[in-house]
């Protein structure tokens, strides 16, 4: 971006509330410089809009955008995350170089137009048909790139088929050792855009790393100033083979072997003890919760309002990519613990506020996840932001007091007008 840009829109998200006249200055770094009245002749007047901080979509597997319209057919009974799991694999094994672009752009572009300006992909696809080489994670990159995204790429680790067990054939282009993977993320760093490109590490899960390699790989992360990801007890069978095999739930493995921190995501929790909640929450851990893939796989429904009590910070993630709308995920996040405690506002704020507290997960809660300086218009943040139509049917009868629950509780990604990353403006594709 060449120059500082003035921007106004009718009403600025400040935290609390929607506020009229402010304007915001963007510097030519893409960061917020100054937010505030009366800074000047604003160079861009965003009449009709609202302006909130862009999404932040903290876990994604953009790859698995490849699976929508499938896997919903039961002819032989229910069927279950493992059923599931081998209708993925099925498309992990198809994947080459330019099926991993295609799929990625899609996603992410798909992201954009829903009001996600950063996501955190999640990225245990490294190799084509050889089983080696990594081949599969630079297009990730690219398909970012192109598509004009904020992205973490979390480069995961891959070691085993189940606790203790061996590889299958389909996580065989998933496997590599600690070393290769470090030697890759110094590749990776020679080509990354540092302004809207950064990396980060993950385990896949304590079905496919071991303690004593998840503690290794998490120290060496923390080392390097990374933050570090993880699939932590969405299934009750990876909590049984666990604790059969340790003879302890994933998470009380991690809360006893590393040293968690505020750099840590556990990615779903759905089925974690009360205690073990407990123990991550008081240490800062982010909870990535994935409403509509948990609801699609027949997960369960995470103990929330122990997860925040306990101190976890709290951000959202869209994960399979089956549905791509954040507003969507807030809505679910909440809906799903109305239906399971028969009660109303269970995820608020100091206020007592539903939407704000869901907005805040979305926004801010998946940047301290993923590391990020966004999810907030202030200055020396990054210049990340999402304009909503304030003329969308959907949102009809807004006011200034109302408008946010008009978004998070009436609307979703149809209200998005577009979206700014670092300064670079895009507006929504059938707007234009
Ligand atoms: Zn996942």
């Amino acid at each position: 971006m060449p120059q500082r840009l003035l921007v106004e829109a009718d009403l600025t998200w400040t935290d609390s509330a929607f506020e009229r006249g402010l304007q915001v200055l963007i510097e030519p770094d893409g960061r917020v410089g100054s937010v505030g009245a009366g800074l000047g002749r604003p160079d861009v007047a965003l009449a009709g809009r609202a302006l909130l901080p862009g999404m932040v979509n903290a876990h994604s597997h953009a790859f698995q955008r490849g699976l929508r319209g499938l896997g919903e057919r039961y002819s032989r009974g229910p069927g279950s995350f493992w059923t599931w799991r081998e209708g993925m694999y099925g498309l992990a094994c198809s994947m080459d170089e330019q099926t991993m672009y295609d799929l990625s752009r899609q996603a992410y572009r798909e992201m954009l137009e829903a009001g996600i300006t950063a996501v955190g992909e999640f990225h245990y696809l490294h190799h084509g048909a050889t089983g080696r080489g990594f081949a599969l994670d630079e297009p990730v990159l690219r398909a970012a790139a192109e598509a004009g995204i904020r992205i973490v790429l979390l480069e995961c680790l891959y070691r085993g088929g189940g606790v203790g067990g061996p590889l299958q054939e389909a996580q065989r282009r998933f496997s590599c050792t600690p070393g290769e993977l470090w030697a890759q993320l110094d590749r990776l760093a020679a080509m990354l855009d540092w302004h809207t490109q950064a990396l980060g590490v993950a385990a896949h899960s304590i079905r496919a790393v071991a303690p004593d390699e998840i503690a290794d790989l998490h120290a060496e992360a923390a080392r390097r100033g990374m933050v570090f990801h993880m699939h932590v007890e969405e299934q009750r069978r990876e909590i049984e083979d666990c604790v059969a095999a340790l003879g302890e739930p994933p998470m009380a493995v991690l809360n006893r072997g590393l040293r968690v921190d505020g750099r840590f995501t556990a990615v779903h929790c759905t089925h974690t003890a009360p205690a073990d909640a407990d123990a991550f929450g008081a240490a800062g851990g982010n909870a990535c919760i994935c409403p509509l893939t948990e609801a699609a796989l027949g997960d369960g429904i995470p103990d929330l309002r122990r997860l925040r009590s306990a101190g976890a910070s709290i951000c959202l993630g869209t994960d399979s990519n089956g549905r791509i709308d954040l507003v969507e995920e807030m809505r679910w996040l909440e809906y799903a613990q109305r239906l399971k405690l028969e009660q109303r506002g269970v995820l608020t704020d100091e206020d007592g506020r539903s939407a704000a507290a869901l907005l805040r997960a979305a926004t801010l809660g998946g940047a301290r996840s993923l590391g990020l300086c966004s999810g907030r218009i202030a200055p020396g943040h990054d210049a990340d932001f999402l304009t909503l139509d304030l003329s969308a049917p959907c949102l009809g009868g807004w006011t200034d007091q109302t408008l946010l629950e008009s978004f998070v509780f009436g609307g979703g990604e149809e209200a998005i007008a577009g979206v700014c990353v670092g300064g670079s403006w895009r507006e929504r594709q059938d707007r234009t």
